[in-house]
Order: structure tokens, then C-alpha cells, then sequence
């Protein structure tokens, strides 16, 4: 518990660190370099502006030097990557799996974050992370369950993609490549819950739009991160349950 607060912190700047990929891998700029900056003014952060939270918090959501509103996404995104690696190594213990799982749960955050924001589940992180996280599981645990999960998982949404192209883009089929990898036999509780859950605003859009919210189209990216959250921490009992129900 103790361990798993104190990953915390680092989790919080591995946060912001993501807010900087969210922010520019779709336009295909460095994250290395410059240095946080605002995407307004360009204004590049000090470090006091930079710290995880509490800046947002004492700058209230603005840039100090244009004034610019700074989305709720970047708060947001800090706090979630800070609780799911603190909540990994509660999990996980003082292991390499823990590790592996921070990975993973920071892949999927900076993959949520690109998606509702620019709607699209850039192949250079989903692909490379897919790939780091197969070769870790394989390594930690040899089986073939790890690559059969992912093929399995990413075949499914593929045929879906193709049976209902307007649902899902390829991007979810990759995502599902990284989630099988991770998840290993527990994926299609990932896969079911995200669908399932991505049905909520689904219903409300349709409800509040009728026909139209059919163009609105709501990115599932997200639903199948929340998802796989799920399943990380809880799907084997979640599927032991529905297996010996
Ligand atoms: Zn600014």
C-alpha cells in the first residue's frame, strides 16, 4: 500500500508526459522537443507551470502568459495515469508485472486521450506498445496465450469492422492487438465491457439526436481502455463468475 503510494508521483509526471504525446504525436511533432509549451502562444512552461495538478490547480486552467484556457483533458489524463500505475503496483506488487501493467495502462490513457480528442488511435504508439507488451508477456510468462489473445481480440474486431464498418476504424483493431497481449485469456471481458459501456452514449445521442447521432459517431477507444482497466484488475474473477455462474 505503502509502495503503492509512493508510485503515485511518478505516475502523475508520466501523466503530463502523456498529455504531451496526446498533444502532438497526430500532428506529428517531437514530443522531446521543445519543452512543454502552451498550444496557444507557444509560451514554453517553466517548471513551476509544469508541475502534474497542482499547476492546473494554481493557474486555473489558464496559460500565465496569453491566458488561454487549458482543456480539463490535461488534469484529467494526469490523475488517471497517476491512480492506474499507483493502482498496478498495488496489484502487482514490487514486480516486473507491475511495471508491465504501468505500461500498458499509460498506453491506453495516452490512446483514450488522442482519441476523443482527434479521433483517431495513432499507429505509433498503439503499434509499438502492442508489440513491447507481447514480447514482456511472452518473456515473463512463456506462453502462447499472450499472442493467441491478441491475434484472437484484434481478429474479432476486425471481422466487426467489416461486418459494420461505420462502428469501429482499424484503430480499434489494433487496440485490441495491445489489449489481447496484455490480458492474455481475460480479453473478452475487456472486449465485452467496452463494447457494452460504449453503448451508454450511444443510446443518449440517439435519444437526444434520433437519426442524426448515427453520423455523430462515438470513438471506442476509450470504452475498450476502460475496459481493459476492468479486466486487469478484476477479470479473472469476472470471468471465473460468468464461466461457473
Ligand atoms: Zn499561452
Amino acid at each position: 500500500m505503502t509502495l503503492a503510494a509512493l508510485a503515485l508521483a511518478p505516475g502523475f509526471a508520466l501523466g503530463s508526459f502523456l498529455n504531451v504525446v496526446a498533444a502532438r504525436v497526430p500532428l506529428r511533432r517531437s514530443i522531446v522537443s521543445p519543452g512543454s509549451a502552451c498550444m496557444a502562444c507557444g509560451h514554453e512552461l517553466s517548471w513551476y507551470e509544469n508541475v502534474p495538478l497542482l499547476s492546473y490547480a494554481v493557474l486555473r486552467g489558464r496559460c500565465r502568459s496569453c491566458g488561454a484556457r487549458i482543456g480539463l483533458r490535461y488534469p484529467a489524463v494526469e490523475l488517471v495515469a497517476g491512480l492506474l500505475v499507483a493502482g498496478s503496483v498495488w496489484k502487482f506488487g514490487f514486480h516486473l508485472e507491475a511495471l508491465v501493467a504501468s505500461f500498458f495502462c499509460l498506453a491506453l490513457v495516452a490512446v483514450s486521450a488522442t482519441d476523443l480528442e482527434h479521433r483517431i488511435i495513432p499507429n505509433r504508439i498503439v503499434v509499438p506498445a502492442a508489440a513491447i507488451v507481447l514480447v514482456a508477456q511472452t518473456a515473463l510468462n512463456p506462453s502462447p496465450e499472450w499472442a493467441a489473445a491478441a491475434f484472437g481480440a484484434s481478429g474479432f474486431l476486425l471481422l466487426a469492422a467489416l461486418v459494420y464498418p461505420a462502428g469501429m476504424g482499424m484503430g480499434d483493431v489494433k487496440l485490441a492487438l495491445l489489449l489481447g497481449a496484455m490480458l492474455g485469456r481475460t480479453v473478452p471481458v475487456a472486449i465485452l465491457l467496452g463494447m457494452v459501456a460504449a453503448l451508454v452514449p450511444a443510446v443518449v445521442l440517439f435519444a437526444r439526436h434520433g437519426s442524426a447521432a448515427r453520423k455523430m459517431g462515438i470513438p471506442l477507444g476509450p470504452f475498450l481502455a476502460l475496459g481493459a482497466v476492468v479486466a486487469l484488475f478484476a477479470g479473472h474473477p469476472l470471468l471465473h463468475l460468468y464461466l461457473h455462474r
